[in-house]
């Protein structure tokens, strides 16, 4: 690493808080070296408040680049120059170029992670109906992407808390920047009759809500009873590595049984890409980071 580092190594970083425990590092700088990329990716713990002042210092610096997590994405998307159709759409972003005259442009790469993790597994949610569980901003990032890539209908269900108006916010966006999409629509995740029916009629089921994460290891999202072979079934969810939602979407046969960390992954190499125009070392860094 110390080798690499010169006067005209180029920044990119992480910014949010908690960093610490973030794999992007890790991985970023893995790839950095392996291409012969003279940059280097570190990651800094900013609060909310300091999100502006982090743009700031990024600008000044002539970083190339940055990723954003939770609790700054919002607030990024509002202070950069330029947002992406899906950035624009969800409303936040989690990664940003930086042009050489300090022209920020936001981009939403969760979504394109998911399509992408998803078609690894032999899933095109293309012309697709998906029943999507969440409504956070996991859940948002691929109601949106799904929507542009051609999903056909999305049914989303969530509880009625304080996420489900985002919900319908959503649904509004989606239905007037995406006219072509068939039916996009949400219902109380506690209507079971519905979520039984629309789920038999559904391609693909994904969860996208905290149900399945530490501390909620052993709570399903779905009945048990609405797991089929013909369903693919998709968790956002990557800690733990195998969700209960996974294990039995495996044990009824599901077509596919996809885990969220797969979307970790490909969301960092769609960024890697805005960042530097290559493809980040995909094979190793997965055997890397990803076993
Ligand atoms: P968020 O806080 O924005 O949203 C949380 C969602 O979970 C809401 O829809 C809420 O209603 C729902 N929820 C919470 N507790 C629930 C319960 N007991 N039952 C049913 N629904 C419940 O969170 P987020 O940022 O969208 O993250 C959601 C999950 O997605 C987390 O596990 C996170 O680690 C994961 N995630 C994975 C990736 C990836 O790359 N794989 C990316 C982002 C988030």
């Amino acid at each position: 690493m110390e080798r690499r580092i010169d006067g005209h190594t180029k920044l990119y970083a992480l910014i949010g808080s908690p960093v610490g425990h973030s794999g992007s590092p890790a991985m970023y700088n893995y790839s950095f070296e392996k291409l012969g990329i003279n940059s280097a990716y570190l990651a800094f713990d900013v609060p909310l408040e300091k999100t502006k002042d982090a743009l700031d210092a990024f600008r000044t610096f002539h970083a190339g680049g940055f990723n954003v997590t939770m609790p700054c994405k919002t607030a990024v998307a509002q202070l950069v120059d330029r947002l992406s159709p899906a950035a624009e759409l969800v409303g936040a972003c989690n990664t940003v170029v930086i042009e050489e005259d300090g022209t920020m442009t936001g981009h939403m790469t969760d979504g394109t992670g998911f399509v992408r993790n998803l078609l690894e597994h032999g899933v095109d949610i293309k012309g697709k109906k998906i029943v999507l569980l969440g409504t956070g901003g996991a859940a948002t990032a691929i109601a949106v992407q799904a929507a542009l890539d051609g999903a056909a209908e999305i049914a989303i269900f969530n509880r009625k808390d304080e996420f489900y108006a985002n919900g319908e916010k959503t649904v509004e966006k989606i239905r007037k920047a995406v006219p072509s999409i068939g039916k996009v629509w949400i219902e109380d995740l506690d209507n079971e009759e519905m979520l039984t029916r629309v789920i038999g009629e559904s391609d693909i089921l994904v969860n996208a809500t905290r149900a399945g994460m530490s501390p909620l290891e052993n709570v399903m999202p779905v009945p048990e009873k609405v797991l089929r072979s013909d369903l693919a079934v998709a968790d956002v969810v990557y800690n733990p590595k195998e969700t209960l939602l996974v294990r039995k979407a495996k044990e009824a046969g599901c077509k596919a049984a996809v885990g969220g960390s797969g979307m970790l992954l490909w969301q960092g190499v769609a960024a890697f890409e805005l960042f530097t125009g290559k493809e980040m070392p995909v094979e190793e860094v997965k055997e890397k980071f990803f076993q």
